[in-house]
């Protein structure tokens, strides 16, 4: 067992290092345990354009390094490790992370959420053989290929972009007829000459199980019922996100899509009570608004609530 630390943050992404900048500043030296995907969500993507102070928008990926370097800058240490479990009931909690445990005053829940997959076992046997639920990350390797991208909101409108500087023709596959993206995303792939928009379809399974590489999919559409065979060598998944909160399961409220329950913006609960010390942000915690700078927001909620709690219970 490690010191105990006034704070720990589960997670670097935009919300948890926003924390982290907060609460180093505030001479705490937090410890941010970076988890099974660093960065967050913004490390995988490209341009980010709405978020404020970059006029002409700034990478994920930089975005992600600059706030992480800020931090570091007050003190903010970094931990590659990801939480094994934890227990919330004592105080000091108790952390059992992959690199050892770790005691902790307070707690700041900015684990994230993961990309969703269809769950189909073809699709799940040919992860890293043609399917990828990360266009940013993969979309390189479909150089000259014909790729299909299911999902109606804004991540999969910017992957089949995204996709359309190396693929020669993007497919949209939603299962629906209107799409959830907002408006200016959906007229840019509406208006893109590589990129065809399929809906009411859905994806029955993924060919190529046994070449271990993609060659198609079987289709259905879900108004006529017929299938049929769309022959693609990529399948992106933009179907949105899990919270990563499955570990806090009986130790604070979650909802019943797993989100974590807060109140008062970042405030945890147990059974409805706030649990002291316990403060959540970002993803992990946000169904509704998503964004990076919302989750940056909600960052420094808890920053600044850590900073109250160390201040009123004694450091
Ligand atoms: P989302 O808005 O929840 O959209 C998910 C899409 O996937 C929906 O169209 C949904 O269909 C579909 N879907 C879900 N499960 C499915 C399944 N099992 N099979 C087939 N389709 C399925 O998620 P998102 O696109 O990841 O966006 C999340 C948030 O991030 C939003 O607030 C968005 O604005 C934001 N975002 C912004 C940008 C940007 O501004 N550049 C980029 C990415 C994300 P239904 O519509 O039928 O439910």
């Amino acid at each position: 067992m490690t010191d105990t630390r006034d704070t720990v943050i589960l997670g670097s992404g935009c919300a948890g290092l926003t924390a982290a900048v907060y609460t180093a500043r505030a001479g705490l030296n937090p410890l941010v345990l970076e988890g099974h995907e660093p960065g967050g969500q913004l490390s995988i993507t490209t341009l980010v354009e709405n978020f404020p102070g970059f006029p002409d928008g700034i990478q994920g990926p930089e975005l992600i390094e600059n706030i992480k370097k800020q931090a570091a800058r007050f003190g903010a240490v970094y931990q590659m490790a990801h939480l094994k479990s934890v227990d919330l009931y004592a105080h000091p909690f108790r952390l059992h992370t992959s690199a050892g445990e770790v005691a902790a005053r307070t707690l700041i829940v900015a684990s994230g959420a993961s990309a969703r997959w269809l769950g189909l076992p073809s699709e799940q046997a040919l992860i890293g053989h043609g399917v990828s639920s990360c266009a940013t990350c993969d979309g390189f390797f479909f150089r000259g290929k014909e790729v299909a991208v299911v999902g109606g909101g804004d991540t999969a409108m910017e992957e089949a972009l995204f996709l359309t500087r190396f693929a020669t023709k993007v497919t949209i596959l939603h299962r629906r007829e209107s799409f959830r993206a907002s408006k200016i995303m959906l007229e840019r792939a509406i208006a893109h000459p590589t990129i065809e928009l399929r809906t009411n379809t859905v994806v029955k399974e993924v060919l190529g199980v046994e070449k271990k590489d993609v060659e198609g999919l079987r289709l259905r559409d879900v108004v006529t019922g017929n299938e049929d065979t769309l022959a693609v060598g990529g399948l992106f998944l933009g179907i949105g996100h899990e919270p990563n909160a499955k570990m806090f399961s009986g130790q604070i409220d979650l909802d019943g899509e797993g989100y974590i329950r807060t109140t008062n913006n970042v405030f945890t609960t147990r059974n409805g009570v706030v649990v002291p010390g316990v403060f959540a942000c970002g993803d992990v915690q946000d169904r509704r608004y998503r964004q990076a700078i919302t989750a940056a927001g909600s960052g420094c909620m808890a920053a600044l609530e850590v900073e109250k709690f160390l201040e009123e219970h004694g450091r």
